[in-house]
């Protein structure tokens, strides 16, 4: 049984696509896909052994090897230009997602979908996507197992590549998400709670220290924290 972080990522990928996880430990992802006929192929990428023979193993007890090619290296570095139509990133910072994505920018040529899921920094992952001109057209947030997840999906539309979904409000949409914001659903609304409890913590800290040189980063911080509350009505 797939986790429902996992499901919420395989329910943005199309039908009949050639999908490449990235990070993929088990291949839970592309088997899932495989198995249920969404994916016409899959791609499952590892940098480390252990979890690459967890992948191999998990796609031979599954009798799936000509349906999913396990492949070790870095990034994507393991994919040939224009070889799969959705690349999937899961489980990870949002800083390793930008870094591994910014590596492999050539590799991603050709790619129409990214469908991303921070565990932390979805901002870092949001700011990349715009540098590059990918347009973020879902996001969703759910909580599973007492944890909160972030799932991004950006599209590659040349023509579209003005239609990104942000305002005058851009750099609260970049922390908070844009359409997450416009729902603001229960996950949400606990997630950037939680936040603002832990930057009120730190932001006393720094009250009770004298080193002058803090004085910008705390009016930073508190700049943040009104936004944040303002926009959940706190
Ligand atoms: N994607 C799976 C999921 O969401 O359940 C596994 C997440 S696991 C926490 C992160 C995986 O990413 C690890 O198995 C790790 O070995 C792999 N990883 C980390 N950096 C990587 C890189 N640069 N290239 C490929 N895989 C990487």
């Amino acid at each position: 049984n797939l986790s429902l972080r996992l499901r919420t990522v395989a329910a943005h990928i199309h039908r009949e696509a050639v999908m490449a996880d990235i990070g993929s430990d088990h291949a839970y992802l592309p088997c899932y896909l495989i198995l249920e006929h969404q994916v016409v192929y899959a791609i499952a990428g590892e940098v480390n052994e252990g979890p690459y023979q967890s992948a191999l193993h998990e796609v031979q007890a599954a009798n799936l090897q000509n349906k999913i090619s396990v492949r070790k290296g870095d990034g994507l570095d393991i994919l040939s230009p224009n070889e799969a139509d959705v690349i999937t990133i899961c489980g990870m910072g949002g800083q390793l997602i930008s870094s591994i994505l910014e590596k492999g920018k050539t590799k991603i040529e050709g790619v129409k979908r990214l469908v991303l899921q921070p565990n932390v920094g979805a901002d870092t992952v949001r700011k990349w996507l715009m540098k590059e001109n990918w347009i973020l057209v879902h996001e969703e947030i759910i909580k599973e197992d007492g944890k909160i997840y972030e799932v991004l999906v950006a599209d590659w539309d040349w023509d579209k590549k003005e239609q990104q979904p942000y305002s005058e409000k851009e750099e609260l949409e970049l922390l908070l998400g844009p359409f997450l914001m416009k729902e603001k659903n229960e996950a949400f609304v606990e997630k950037w709670k939680g936040e603002l409890r832990q930057w009120e913590k730190i932001l006393q800290q720094m009250e009770r220290s004298e080193s002058p040189d803090l004085a910008e980063r705390k009016a930073s911080l508190q700049k943040r924290i009104d936004s944040v509350k303002e926009e959940l009505s706190l």
